[in-house]
């Protein structure tokens, strides 16, 4: 079977969703329960179909045709509050999604921010990851052990990073991660290759455009979407703004 170009898929990337609003200095670190469940409503009623980067990586091989109006939701970190406000939603709606583990901050905090003047916020523990997992619809992939910037590491400590966080996750979760996600989108030709002899297929930045069938697997563009608030001078009106993101022709990547 020869695979067909696709038309860009649009890979939508969340951090944590959030009972409330936070202070704007926030703004980037997640988007509120009640914009999500918005956003999700205009998913289904513009009929997009979320997949899983397994059908993304089937399609790519020839082996399966991507549905129409395909997108990827996922989410990086692992915060707590997907539990109670994306997983069920999500399966109510039948959409997989994606969520990156820091392999030793699970069940801890997203600790990293704490340099950039930023309050911690919790992450999942194990036993809610599980539990989720056995619920179904979600898988859960990689995104190092400790969230480092990788492309400033020695190669000994970014192998350490990449390769035994795969590892641990793996033995954790029971099953083979096959995607990564690269921290603060920091990546490298040599990260990009280490990630490879790791076993991952697939890795996520967060260059700004949709994924080409033509794109490197290990190289994936993604959507940012963040808090907007309804009206806001900078990003417009939020329902539009969201519009906006899973259309845009826009593309940061050199
Ligand atoms: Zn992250």
């Amino acid at each position: 079977m020869t695979s067909l170009p696709w038309p860009p898929v649009p890979i939508l990337m969340y951090h944590a969703v959030e009972d409330a609003p936070r202070p704007p200095q926030y703004k980037h670190f997640y988007v509120t329960a009640a914009e999500f469940a918005g956003q999700m409503r205009t998913l289904k009623s513009s009929g997009y179909t979320p997949i899983s980067f397994g059908t993304l990586a089937a399609a790519r091989a020839g082996e399966t045709p991507l549905p129409p109006k395909p997108v990827l939701l996922t989410f990086d970190d692992g915060y707590a509050n997907l539990l109670t406000n994306v997983h069920p939603l999500l399966r109510s709606l039948g959409f997989p999604y994606t969520v990156f583990l820091v392999s030793e901050l699970v069940g801890k905090t997203n600790a990293w921010v704490a340099a950039e003047g930023y309050d911690p916020t919790p992450l999942l523990g194990w036993p809610d990851i599980l539990a989720m997992q056995a619920d179904g619809g979600v898988e859960f992939e990689g995104h190092t052990q400790t969230h480092p910037k990788l492309a400033e590491l020695s190669e000994a400590d970014m192998r350490r990073e990449v390769t035994d966080s795969k590892t641990a996750l793996e033995q954790k979760l029971g099953k083979a991660l096959s995607t990564l996600c690269y921290p603060y989108g920091g990546v490298t030709d040599r990260v990009a290759e280490i990630a490879a002899e790791a076993g991952y297929t697939q890795a996520v930045t967060t260059e700004f455009g949709r994924a080409r069938h033509s794109d490197n697997p290990l190289l994936l563009p993604r959507i940012s979407v963040y808090h907007t608030p309804y009206l806001s001078l900078t990003y417009g009106i939020g329902p539009l703004n969201f519009r906006w993101r899973l259309q845009t022709r826009k593309d940061t990547r050199p």
